[in-house]
C-alpha cells in the first residue's frame, strides 16, 4: 500500500478520503514540521500533502526515494522548487479555484477596514469613549467613483473585479497576457492597461499575481515612483511581491497613503515590526485570505483528491 504523509493538522476530510486508499500518517499538531522532519518525510513516503510552510528546496527534494507526489494545500506553489521536483519525477499539485471567492472577499474586508477606520472605531467603543454622536469622528473615504487597479487578472483578480463593480469603482487591470472578458456587463466596466498606466491612475492597487522571478519585488522604489495618486496598496498574493523597505519609506513619506497586507515579507511579521506600528495607515493580518470554513474544507478535499487521482 502507498504511504501518504500530511504535514499539518487540516480539515479531517483530507485524511478520511486518503485513508480509503493509502496508509496515512499525519502531523496532528497545528504547527509546521521542522526541516529535519520534512527531510525525513521526503525520503520515507510516496506522497506528501503539504502546506505553504513546508519549503521543498532542491536540497530537500534530492533526499527523495519513493516520493512521487507533492500535493500543496494552496494555490501558490512558491514554497516548492517545481521544476526541480518535476526533474526528479515528482508530480506537484495545488488547489486552484477553490480559494478564489474567500480571498476576493478578504480584499475588500481589509480595504474597507482601513478606509472606514473600523479597528480604531471598535477600540474607541471598547475604551468607553463613545459618549455622544459626533459629526467629526472616524471620517473615512468613499469607494464610489475611485479608480481601482488590479495587478494580475486571473481567478482572484477577476473575482475582486466583480465585487469592485458593485462598489461603483472604475476598474483597470494589467496582466501578463491579454485577457478578454466574455461577460459583456463586466467588460463594459473595466479595461486592460499596462502596468505603468495602472500605477499612474489608481487610487487603490490590488495585487493578485503569483510569486515568481518576474513578480518578486515588482513593487519597489522605481514602480512606487510611478504612482501618482498616493494610492492604497492591497497585497493578497505573496509578501515578496512588494519590497518591504520601499513600502515602509513610501508610507512614511506619503507616496503610498495606506497598505492592506494579508501577506508580508518577512512572514510571519513580528509585533514590533515597523509596518505593524503604522496603525493609522496599515492593516496587517496573518495570511488569512482563504481562511473560511467553506474554503478550507474544499481545499483539504481537493488536496487529497489530487493524490488519489494521481495513483488511482
Ligand atoms: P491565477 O488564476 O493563475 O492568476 C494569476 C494571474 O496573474 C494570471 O492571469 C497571470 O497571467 C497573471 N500574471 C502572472 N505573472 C504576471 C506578471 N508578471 N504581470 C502581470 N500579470 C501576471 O491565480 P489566482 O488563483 O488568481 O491566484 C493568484 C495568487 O494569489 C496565487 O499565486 C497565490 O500566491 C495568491 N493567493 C493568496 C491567497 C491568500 O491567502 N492570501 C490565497 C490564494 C491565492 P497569465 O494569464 O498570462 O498567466
Amino acid at each position: 500500500m502507498k504511504t501518504v504523509f500530511i504535514t499539518r493538522r487540516l480539515p479531517s476530510i483530507a485524511r478520511e478520503l486518503l485513508a480509503k486508499h493509502f496508509d496515512v500518517i499525519a502531523n496532528k499538531e497545528n504547527k509546521p514540521i521542522s526541516r529535519n522532519k520534512l527531510l525525513d518525510a521526503v525520503s520515507k513516503y510516496d506522497a506528501i500533502l503539504s502546506t505553504v510552510s513546508d519549503k521543498f528546496t532542491a536540497d530537500v527534494i534530492v533526499k527523495k526515494k519513493n516520493l512521487q507526489v507533492i500535493s500543496n494545500y494552496a494555490v501558490g506553489l512558491d514554497n516548492i522548487n517545481v521544476p526541480f521536483a518535476k526533474q526528479n519525477g515528482i508530480a506537484v499539485y495545488n488547489t486552484p479555484g477553490v480559494v478564489t471567492e474567500s480571498t476576493a472577499d478578504m480584499t475588500f474586508a481589509l480595504l474597507l477596514s482601513l478606509i472606514r477606520k473600523i479597528d480604531e472605531a471598535r477600540i474607541f467603543v471598547k475604551e468607553n469613549k463613545w459618549s455622544k454622536w459626533s459629526p467629526e469622528i472616524f471620517l473615512g473615504e468613499e469607494l464610489y467613483g475611485k479608480t481601482f487597479g488590479i495587478i494580475g487578472f486571473g481567478r482572484i483578480g477577476q473575482a475582486v473585479a466583480r465585487r469592485a463593480v458593485g462598489f461603483g469603482l472604475r476598474i483597470i487591470y494589467c496582466n501578463r497576457s491579454r485577457k478578454k472578458l466574455n461577460n459583456r456587463y463586466l467588460a463594459n466596466h473595466m479595461r486592460q492597461v499596462d502596468l505603468k498606466t495602472l500605477l499612474n491612475r489608481s487610487d487603490y492597487i490590488s495585487i493578485h499575481v503569483p510569486l515568481q522571478n518576474d513578480t518578486r519585488h515588482m513593487i519597489n522604489t522605481k514602480t512606487i515612483g510611478e504612482m501618482r495618486k498616493n494610492p492604497i496598496i492591497i497585497n493578497m498574493a505573496r509578501g515578496e511581491i512588494i519590497e518591504t523597505a520601499s513600502l515602509i519609506s513610501a508610507l512614511q513619506n506619503g507616496t503610498i497613503r495606506g497598505a492592506c497586507l494579508d501577506v508580508t515579507d518577512p512572514e510571519p511579521l513580528e509585533g514590533t515590526h515597523p509596518l505593524v506600528d503604522m496603525k493609522n495607515c496599515v492593516v496587517v493580518v496573518p495570511h488569512i485570505g482563504s481562511a473560511t470554513v467553506e474554503c478550507r474544507y474544499v481545499m483539504a478535499r481537493r488536496a487529497a483528491e489530487n493524490i488519489i487521482h494521481h495513483f488511482i
